[in-house]
Formats: structure tokens, C-alpha cells, sequence
């Protein structure tokens, strides 16, 4: 298991905003339910529900806080899971503040927004605990198969929807695990693991089969796949990771987020990883320099601040309030003890194993075509920074399928994004869909499922039309 070191360092009282990412329970041990239902009860029932219409899956929040208030944490539970596959999931990952939360009419009144997704969460945990939710089982076999590439969100969502309709589902992932950047890349301290192999073990009690360690393209080919089932969904996610080109890039202790996080999360699951032993991909001890200013970067800082680094800063090329990163996250990261130099970017590195960064300060210029301002170089301005740990949080683009599995008549972005019909989410190969990120570019798990509902509806529509012929 993953050992926590704790930080020789004051930490700062909770705020109330901690509330969120926390379970009910955590905070309030057995008052846990009287706290969910005082939230729940928050909820004015407005009627111009504004955090359904942004929440990514229209979820009906007003009637399940209702009904949770209400004491009906059954009924709730029967109403949030009718619109989302993974509730519970969502509940404690969704940046609630740019979705459903930031726009609570109570939050837009300044009382504080009622903590929507902590009651989500509190509410299918119960569900879970007192055999509510449901194993998956079809009325009826059917005697089509669709085939799945990818068992993150996207591809898990389809594979619920298609084989509770009935149809043959088979998942085809490159990793050992499924549940993709769920149980790789977020770190379990925001979604512990075992909230996801749940998932995925209801998927197999219920029949979804899985071939795990299959790397499509490599281990079978594609066009295997289009040919052993009726449809494929491509759920495969954006893996390659933006890299930095400057003088010292190569030394060794600068490493890329998704090893980082992905060794961090193996050690959480007792996995051997010797990258992780040797000190590699471990920030203990160390002096520990994030580049980036998104999510993965927040969650890079708090894994090494969990890991016992000794300090550990972030760099990012613009100011606080042009970080594409949640506030939220900024806002838990600096209450654990990470420093934030803002307007800094990196120009190279000293030390044939990492010793430091070379650090460029900036100032906002004049907004590009987007609106967005940008980053210029103050002259002169050059220190370094000292590290013995360097993290490139820089985000991640697609591979290029079409090239990668041999499969030109699948059509891409000029960003290398899988082109898909946004209603259907049918590619340019009839009878084969793409959800998830690889459509989307990075984006999150609650779009994810989203995709993989809906295009789990339009198989279920191609399937019953009768021109529908496995393509060879
Ligand atoms: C560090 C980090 C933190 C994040 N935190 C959050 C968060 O807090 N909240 C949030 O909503 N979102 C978060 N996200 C984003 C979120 O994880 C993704 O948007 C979401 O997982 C995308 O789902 P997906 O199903 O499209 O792809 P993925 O989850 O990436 O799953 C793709 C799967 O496809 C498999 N695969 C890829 N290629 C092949 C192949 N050739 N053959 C077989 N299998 C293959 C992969 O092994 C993987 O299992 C985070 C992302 C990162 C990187
Ligand atoms: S799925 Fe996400 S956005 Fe929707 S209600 Fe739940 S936490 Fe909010």
C-alpha cells in the first residue's frame, strides 16, 4: 500500500469549501445523514433549474435533493441513477464548481451553494451499502455483440447501457485494470480505487466481458474487431502527453505527469513498481517543480505533497486567473502547502540529473484572436529554481489512430481527434462510434458518460434497422 508521509509543515484549518470533495460520513461520522438532508434541504426548488441544464447529463438534482430531504434516500438514489451511469463517481470528481454547483441560484445569491455533488456521492454510497443498486441483468438475451476499445468512463458507460439491453459486450483495454484514467490517472485521494473496481466488477458479474492487457492495433488489429462484432464504440482516450523541447530536457528526475500518477496509483493498488522504489517516480524527500496549470498539475503538487516532498511549486506561464486548472483544486493545493509562481515559465534546466529550473517570468500582453492575453518574456528576468523532481503537466493530445491500426477511412480533426457525429456519435466508419476523449480532447468523466450513454442508444437504433451487416 501507498505509504502517506505527513508534511512537517502547519496545516491550515479546513475551509468549508473542503466539504465537497468530502464524504458525509468523513466529516460527520453519524450525523452523516442529518448533514445530507440539511443540504438537501437547502435547495429552494427554484424552479429555473440552472445546475441540471449544466450538469453535462441533465440530472433531475432538484427531485433527488427533494426526496433526500425528504428522507427517501431510496427513491433519490432511483432518480440520480436513471440519468448517470456512475453517480457515485461523478459525485466526487465532477468540478462541481463549473458545472452544477457554480450554477445553484443559491450560489448566485451568495448563500453558498448546496453541496449538490457530496450528496450524490452520499447518496449511492448508501445505495451501495444497503444493496440498492441493482446488478445488471438483461431481461432478454440478444443475439447481437458490440465490441469496446477502452475501459475508462466512455467505453464503461456503453458497455453498462448496451449489455443491460440485452446485447453480447466484449472490452478491449491495452492496461491490466479497467476504468481507465479512473484508476491511473486521478489520484485516489479525490476517487479511491476501489469505488471503481466496484464498477467494474458489476460490469463482469453482469456479464460485460473483458479482455484486458489487448492492445488494439498491436495484440489484434482493428479491423478484427469490426469483424468479430455487429459495432464498436472507440473509447481510447488522449494518452500522448505534450512534451517541453528546452536545453536539459532530457536529464534525468524530469518526468511526465501520467507516469507520475499512474506509479503513485499502482503502489496504491500493493502493485510492484520499481520506477517508484528507486525514487524515480517518487517525490519524498525531494524539492519537486510541477510545470502546467491544469488539473493534472494540481493533482501532480498534492500527490507529492502526500508523498512527503519537501517543498513542492508549480509553475505556470500565466497568472491565477487565466489557469485553465479549477479554482477549487488551486485553492486545496496552497491549503496543503504548495507554492504557486505564477507568470513563470520554464527555459531549461540545469544538472545532468535534474538540479534546478531555468525560470522566465512573464507578463500578460495583448489578447490573441481567442480574447485569451498573452504571455510575454520579461528580459532579463531568468533564476533558477531549485529541483530535484521535475513534473511536465503540459496535457495530453490524441494518437493517431488511423495510422496506428492501419485504418485511413477513419477520419480526424485536424488535431488528430477522432471526427464523430455529435448526436449519434457514428465515425466516418458506418456502424463503428467514438466517445470520450479522443473525440472531445482532454475533457472529463462526466462527458465521457454521457457519450458512451448516447451512443449506446444510437447502436441500439443501427442495430435494429435492417440494413445494419457486419462490415469485413
Ligand atoms: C491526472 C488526471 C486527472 C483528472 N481528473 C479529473 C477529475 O477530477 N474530474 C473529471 O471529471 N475528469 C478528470 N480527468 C479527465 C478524465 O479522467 C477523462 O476526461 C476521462 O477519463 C476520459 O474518459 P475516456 O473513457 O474517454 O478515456 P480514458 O479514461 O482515458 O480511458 C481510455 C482507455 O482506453 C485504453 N486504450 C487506449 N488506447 C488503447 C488501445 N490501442 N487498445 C486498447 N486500449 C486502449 C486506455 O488504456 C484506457 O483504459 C483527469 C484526467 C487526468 C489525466
Ligand atoms: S454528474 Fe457532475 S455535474 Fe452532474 S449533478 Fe453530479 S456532480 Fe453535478
Amino acid at each position: 500500500m501507498l505509504k502517506f508521509v505527513t508534511v512537517a509543515r502547519e496545516m491550515p484549518e479546513k475551509r468549508p469549501s473542503s466539504l465537497r470533495r468530502l464524504d458525509f460520513h468523513e466529516i460527520y461520522g453519524e450525523y452523516a445523514d442529518v448533514k445530507a438532508k440539511e443540504q438537501a434541504a437547502r435547495c429552494s426548488q427554484c424552479g429555473v433549474p440552472y445546475c441540471q441544464t449544466h450538469c453535462p447529463l441533465h440530472n433531475n438534482i432538484p427531485d433527488w435533493l427533494r426526496l433526500t430531504a425528504e428522507g427517501r434516500l431510496e427513491e433519490a438514489y432511483e432518480v440520480s441513477q436513471a440519468t448517470n451511469t456512475f453517480p457515485e463517481i461523478c459525485g466526487r470528481i465532477c468540478p462541481q464548481d463549473r458545472l452544477c454547483e457554480g450554477n445553484c441560484v443559491i450560489e448566485q445569491a451568495s448563500h453558498g451553494t448546496v453541496t449538490i455533488g457530496a450528496v450524490e456521492k452520499y447518496v449511492t454510497d448508501t445505495a451501495w451499502e444497503e444493496g440498492w443498486v441493482k446488478p445488471i441483468a438483461p431481461a432478454s438475451e440478444r443475439p447481437e455483440s458490440v465490441g469496446v476499445i477502452g475501459a475508462g468512463p466512455g467505453g464503461l458507460a456503453a458497455a453498462d447501457r448496451l449489455r443491460r439491453a440485452g446485447l453480447e459486450v466484449t472490452v478491449y483495454d491495452r492496461d491490466d485494470r479497467g476504468g481507465g484514467l479512473m484508476t491511473y490517472g486521478i489520484p485516489g485521494f479525490k476517487l479511491e480505487k476501489d469505488v471503481v473496481m466496484r464498477r467494474i466488477a458489476q460490469l463482469e458479474e453482469g456479464g460485460v466481458m473483458f479482455r484486458l492487457n489487448c492492445n488494439v492495433g498491436e495484440d489484434i488489429s482493428f479491423h478484427a474487431i469490426r469483424g468479430e462484432h455487429d459495432a464498436v464504440v472507440i473509447a481510447t482516450g488522449v494518452y500522448k502527453s505534450r512534451d517541453l523541447k528546452a536545453p536539459g530536457s532530457g536529464a534525468s528526475g524530469i518526468v511526465r505527469a501520467i507516469d507520475y500518477l499512474t506509479a503513485s496509483n499502482r503502489k496504491s493498488f500493493g502493485d510492484e513498481v520499481p520506477e517508484f522504489d528507486t525514487g524515480e517516480l517518487n517525490a519524498e524527500g525531494k524539492h519537486v517543480v510541477v510545470i502546467g496549470g491544469g488539473d493534472t498539475a494540481m493533482d501532480c503538487v498534492r500527490t507529492a505533497i502526500r508523498q512527503g516532498a519537501r517543498s513542492v511549486k508549480c509553475l505556470y506561464r500565466r497568472d491565477r486567473a487565466n489557469m485553465p486548472g479549477s479554482q477549487r483544486e488551486v485553492a486545496n493545493a496552497e491549503e496543503e502547502g504548495v507554492d504557486f509562481v505564477w507568470l513563470s515559465a520554464p527555459k531549461g534546466f540545469t544538472g545532468d540529473s535534474v538540479e534546478g529550473v531555468i525560470v522566465e517570468k512573464m507578463r500578460l500582453g495583448a489578447p490573441d484572436a481567442t480574447g485569451r492575453q498573452v504571455p510575454e518574456l520579461i528580459e532579463g528576468s531568468d533564476y533558477v529554481e531549485e529541483a530535484d523532481l521535475v513534473i511536465k503537466a503540459l496535457g495530453f493530445e490524441p494518437e493517431e489512430l488511423p495510422t496506428l491500426w492501419g485504418v485511413p477511412e477513419l477520419e480526424v480533426t485536424r488535431w488528430g481527434t477522432v471526427k464523430a457525429d455529435f448526436r449519434s456519435h457514428e465515425t466516418s466508419i458506418p456502424g463503428v462510434y467514438a466517445v470520450g476523449d479522443i473525440v472531445r480532447g482532454a475533457s472529463l468523466v462526466v462527458w465521457a458518460i454521457r457519450d458512451g450513454r448516447e451512443a449506446a442508444d444510437a447502436i441500439l437504433d443501427y442495430l435494429a434497422q435492417p440494413a445494419a451487416v457486419v462490415a469485413e
